[in-house]
């Protein structure tokens, strides 16, 4: 049950980062007239590749294989991995992120490379950290914290990785989440800390909007986000929670209508792809999306190999040696996703406008 759990996890929040890809960045109204319908793959010639939400999705996983409930060996693994991954040149990365790993690989230690940020970095990489725990909530929350910490410090960074980790949590169970029981959760669980309070309340705004019944772009209006959800974890998470509850079951309905958003669209589908995704597992996601994944050397097939040995290691309390890829395979694979991004950055000087 949990294997299926993770693997519809990892495998959502590849999907959702591929689809959403193209449209980073730019505003509702400019990504559908340059790139029309968020439901096809728009990044190359029909196909998608994934960014930096899934690598470090897959980064955390590879960690908690290692670590199986031992919170230092997991931030230890999560410190190497940054490492690795930053010097193979990755493309967008965000600023907050690139900081801490280079601060990483310059010898600070995982609790001093972390840097002020209310960014979308450790949100975008905690689905899985509730699709792993399940309903151990408990257990989960120092995991929150460290794979948050190593790269922000700002505690909204963290609060808001913890909201999506507990809504994937809520997910896995595999039952309707009404919003009250995230909101209440999230707030009897975060109690103990004085900057929670306004996220809280944005929470609460949330959920009212759910029982208004509006649908998760009136919600991004009502705050202001008409155009775009941006990588500020205050704005991203309320929207992708909203568009979470309202299409729980429905993966497909859940990706567009938050790409439909604009903004940070890869991150924020990414998010929305790994929740839902622990909620309806790999069946639920249209297989036309997950074949017009064009990855390699971290192919589709390997994060579902990830996503077993993980359940495995939980489930025998074993440590596990984690699917991983070549450095050599790696760099290449990045040098040319960065041309692609490049002809992405050109394309968007043209009309239309
Ligand atoms: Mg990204």
């Amino acid at each position: 049950m949990n294997e299926k759990m993770i693997e519809g996890c990892l495998l959502g929040t590849a999907v959702g980062d591929a689809l959403g890809l193209p449209f980073e960045g730019l505003s509702k109204k400019r990504g559908q007239k340059l790139l029309g319908c968020p439901g096809n793959f728009h990044f190359l010639l029909g196909r998608g590749m994934v960014s930096d939400d899934t690598e470090h999705t897959c980064i955390v996983a590879q960690s908690l294989v290692l670590s199986v409930g031992n919170v230092e060996t997991f931030q230890k693994a999560l410190a190497s991995r940054f490492r690795r991954w930053i010097v193979l040149l990755p493309a967008g990365v965000g600023m907050a992120t690139a900081k801490a790993c280079i601060r990483l690989l310059v010898g600070y230690s995982a609790k001093t490379s972390g840097v002020w940020s209310a960014g979308n970095g450790p949100a975008m990489r905690s689905a899985i950290l509730g699709a792993y725990f399940g309903d151990d909530v408990h257990s989960m929350q120092p995991f929150v914290q460290c794979n948050a910490r190593i790269t922000h410090t700002d505690p909204q960074a963290e609060l808001g990785a913890f909201a999506i980790a507990l809504a994937a949590s809520l997910a896995s169970r595999g039952h309707q989440v009404a919003s009250h029981e995230l909101v209440d959760t999230f707030q009897e669980m975060t109690s103990q800390q004085p900057e929670s309070a306004p996220f809280v309340e944005l929470l609460k705004q949330m959920a009212q909007s759910i029982d208004r019944g509006e649908t998760t772009a009136e919600f991004a209006q009502s705050m202001g986000l008409s155009q775009r959800v941006g990588g500020y974890v205050g704005h991203s998470v309320p929207v992708v929670l909203h568009c979470w509850l309202s299409n729980q079951t429905d993966f497909s309905n859940a990706v567009i209508s938050i790409i439909e958003c604009g903004g940070d669209t890869d991150t924020n589908a990414a998010m929305v792809g790994g929740i839902v995704g622990a909620r309806v597992g790999r069946v639920g996601i249209p297989q036309r999306w997950l074949d017009g994944i064009c990855e390699w050397p971290m192919t589709i097939e390997r994060m579902s190999q990830l996503a077993s040995q993980l359940a495995k290691s939980k489930e025998l309390q074993v440590p596990g040696k984690p699917v991983s890829v070549g450095a050599i395979g790696l760099l290449l694979r990045n040098v040319f996703f960065l041309l692609v991004v490049l002809f992405h950055g050109f394309r968007r000087l043209l009309p239309p406008y």
